[in-house]
């Protein structure tokens, strides 16, 4: 597949600063954007557009679309009302439009008088007497000749603070016309997918200026074949850049582990349930990888409460057989304790001692925690990423296994990558998640995972009932609270985030605690939020697992992981402020034992359509592939699929939820790169594609 059109890299590397207009300011605005080049440049693509190309009649213009109209002024005067504004009534011979201004200076009223001809763009909306826009962009004309109309739609792009867009489209008119003879097209030709037929440049050109008649709309939902074309380089660039990461870690050299056959049988006879033989299958795999000598990175991925800890349990045992370090990671000290405490009740039986260490702990203990895990003395590390700071050092770290991963940022997965590394020698890693990824997705873009399912729930789980209730019934609802716990039950009440203030949050829960308190006196009722300390958290946690506390109220820190197998009632005050992932988690705290529990989601009326419909989807299903599922239907293209939750890149165009039907002709495009050795052009793609500052792929 020889490809001629590896001429010019020079768009590829010509600085910003050689557009005219562009200095160092704007320069250093546009790095924000992670914008460097020219090509760079060329790839911001426009958020949405705004049709100039044709003006609107106004007996049919509709509330909520930007349109441009002209016409004549019938009559124009202030108006009092609730707030004084200057209003104009124009018509076309189709209908008529209000023109109104809340600011507006002497010389514009006096202009506006009745039976001069106007032309303006803007939105439409609904106002008291009819169809209004509100400060739209005016201006009057002479004649009727000297309405204009643009030749394409105008762009619209994402910007940055102190970038306009009136530079934006200026920087992009300049860089256009190189872009025939500098932007080298990359792909090979023959590869089949939508859009292919375009060339590289038109497909950009038609971008940044789609020609009068081209659907708005069509290029806003992504779906206009230009576009996909651009998609499907930028997911190619991404799955290649993944495929080389794995191909390097296949070079190192990690510890061999052969299946746990002493410790691991031994704990499985403490537990007090047999594995459900979902679990018994990961288990499996994860001891054929472990067995190998090439660094293991499998994600295991299993709904909430689907038993993903005992796995890992698994995996840390036959490190520590194989004379081997294993650490566990998690993302919050909560969930970190949680762990820590399972698994020092397992191993102590087993004889083997686990530290514990998270950034809050103080300096003694942390020290010495430390000086244990450097000699070798422990085998077993706990905690959060505190575990993976530079002075942290391991005698010979075996495993790495992170739970609920998406939670960490990138410089914490580098850092961890980091960790354990010398020379060629990395070590095993697992990743444990609740998210439901689709396979093909998997395939694509955790290329450099080996994914394992663990599709199959404890026996006894009971479907949790959950019921959807107004803020004002909240009587009602402690009063099911009363009946539950004077029945020996123990229950969770959720505030979530209300402010962007911590502080004010902390006053809402601590309030909530309060006023419940005082309205349930028999109960036993603690308080639990981010502002706690360790070994605070620690007290409450451990009444409420012990039963002497009824009754946890807290804030969204309980939401990933905690484990209180006892706990079956959920109550989630404003639900309807929380997202289906969220929520999901949230409810699987409870559920988690054999016996019927409950969730009940409160939210503050009025409630939107988004939100309705996805409280009714949390009544209608316990599912978590399904929830997803609607997840993304309800989010809609645009918001990428939950991407800072999948731990997933940033795509610059592309959009996993929309795109999914190309990720098949990528992974095949891409083993053809690949097997024929066309590294050049592997290495273009890549730089176009990927912003080095991310380091998300570096081996
Ligand atoms: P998650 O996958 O959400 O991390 P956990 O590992 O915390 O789930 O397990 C949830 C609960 O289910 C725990 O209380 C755990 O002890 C229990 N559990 C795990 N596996 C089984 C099983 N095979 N049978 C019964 N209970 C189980
Ligand atoms: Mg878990």
């Amino acid at each position: 597949m020889a490809n001629q059109h590896l001429l010019k890299p020079a768009a590829a590397s010509l600085a910003i600063t050689t557009l005219k207009g562009v200095g160092p300011q704007i320069e250093s605005r546009l790095a924000r954007l992670g914008i460097r080049t020219v090509q760079d440049v060329l790839f911001h693509l426009p958020l949405r557009y705004q049709d100039r190309t044709r003006f609107s009649p106004m007996g049919g213009l509709t509330a909520g679309s930007d349109v441009l109209v002209t016409g004549v002024i019938e009559l124009s005067g202030v108006r009092m009302g609730r707030r004084r504004s200057l209003v104009s009534v124009i018509s076309d011979n189709t209908g008529t439009i209000t023109m109104r201004q809340f600011r507006f200076t002497a010389t514009q009223q006096r202009a506006l008088v009745r039976g001069g001809l106007i032309q303006c763009f803007g939105e439409v909306r609904q106002g008291p007497t009819g169809l209004e826009m509100v400060h739209p962009e005016y201006r009057l004309l002479h004649s009727e000749s000297e309405a204009t109309t643009e030749q394409t739609l105008t762009a619209v792009y994402p910007t940055t603070d102190g970038v306009g867009q009136r530079k934006w489209r200026d920087m992009i008119g300049q860089a256009l016309p190189r872009c025939a003879t500098e932007i080298e097209e990359l792909l090979p030709k023959g590869v089949d997918v939508p859009g292919m037929e375009i060339s590289l440049a038109d497909a950009l050109t038609l971008l940044h200026c789609p020609p009068v008649g081209t659907d708005p709309l069509l290029l806003m939902q992504g779906s206009h074949p230009a576009r996909q074309r651009l998609a499907f380089e930028e997911m190619l660039s991404h799955h290649i850049a993944i495929r080389q990461r794995r191909s390097h870690r296949d070079r190192l050299c990690a510890p061999l582990m052969p299946p746990s056959t002493r410790l691991w049988p031994q704990l499985c006879e403490q537990l007090h349930f047999p594995l459900t033989s979902a679990q018994v299958r990961v288990v499996e795999e994860v001891f054929s990888d472990l067995g190998g000598t090439v660094p293991t990175m499998r994600l295991v991925q299993g709904d909430v409460g689907s038993g993903k800890t005992v796995v890992a349990a698994a995996a840390v045992l036959a490190a520590v057989e194989a004379g081997c370090q294993a650490v566990v990671m998690a993302p919050t000290e909560l969930l970190a304790r949680q762990h820590f405490d399972s698994f020092e009740i397992w191993l102590k039986e087993l004889g083997i001692d686990a530290v514990w260490l998270t950034s809050r702990a103080a300096a003694a203990t942390r020290r010495q925690a430390c000086q244990r895990l450097a000699s070798g003395e422990v085998q077993v590390g706990i905690g959060t990423h505190a575990l993976f700071q530079d002075d942290v050092h391991y005698h010979n770290l075996g495993l790495v296994v992170v739970d609920e991963q998406h939670r960490f940022g990138v410089e914490q997965r580098l850092a961890l990558r980091d960790k354990g590394r010398s020379d060629n020698r990395a070590p095993h890693q697992l990743v444990m998640t609740a998210t439901p990824i689709p396979r093909s997705l998997a395939m694509v873009m955790y290329a450099d995972m080996d994914v394992s399912v663990i599709d199959e729930m404890p026996p006894g789980r009971q479907p949790v009932e959950t019921v959807v209730i107004p803020n004002s019934r909240r009587q009602a609802v402690q009063e099911r609270i009363r009946e539950s716990c004077a029945r020996g039950m123990r229950a969770y009440w959720v505030c979530p985030l209300i402010d962007e203030s911590e502080l004010l949050d902390l006053e809402a829960v601590t309030q909530r605690a309060e006023s419940l308190r005082q309205d349930l006196p028999e109960l036993k009722i603690e308080l639990l939020h981010g502002r706690n300390t360790p070994a605070e958290k620690d007290v409450v946690m451990n009444g409420f697992r012990s039963g002497q506390v009824d009754l946890l109220v807290a804030t969204t820190v309980i939401e990933v992981g905690v484990d209180v197998p006892e706990a079956s009632l959920m109550v989630i005050e404003n639900a309807e402020r929380l997202g289906l992932a969220q929520l999901h988690q949230l409810r699987g705290r409870v559920g988690r034992g054999d016996r019927k529990s409950a969730c009940v989601l409160m939210y503050q009326a009025p409630l939107g359509d988004r939100a309705k419909a996805r409280l009714s989807t949390m009544r209608e299903t316990n599912d978590g592939f399904e929830i997803a599922q609607k997840d993304l239907e309800l989010r809609g293209p645009g918001e990428l699929l939950g991407t800072r939750q999948s731990g997933l890149p940033q795509f610059r165009i592309a959009d996993l939820t929309r795109d999914h039907m190309l990720l098949e002709s990528v992974r095949d495009v891409a083993a053809q790169l690949l097997d024929n050795g066309e590294t050049k052009l592997i290495d273009r793609l890549i730089r176009r594609w990927l912003r080095t500052e991310d380091g998300f792929y570096s081996a």
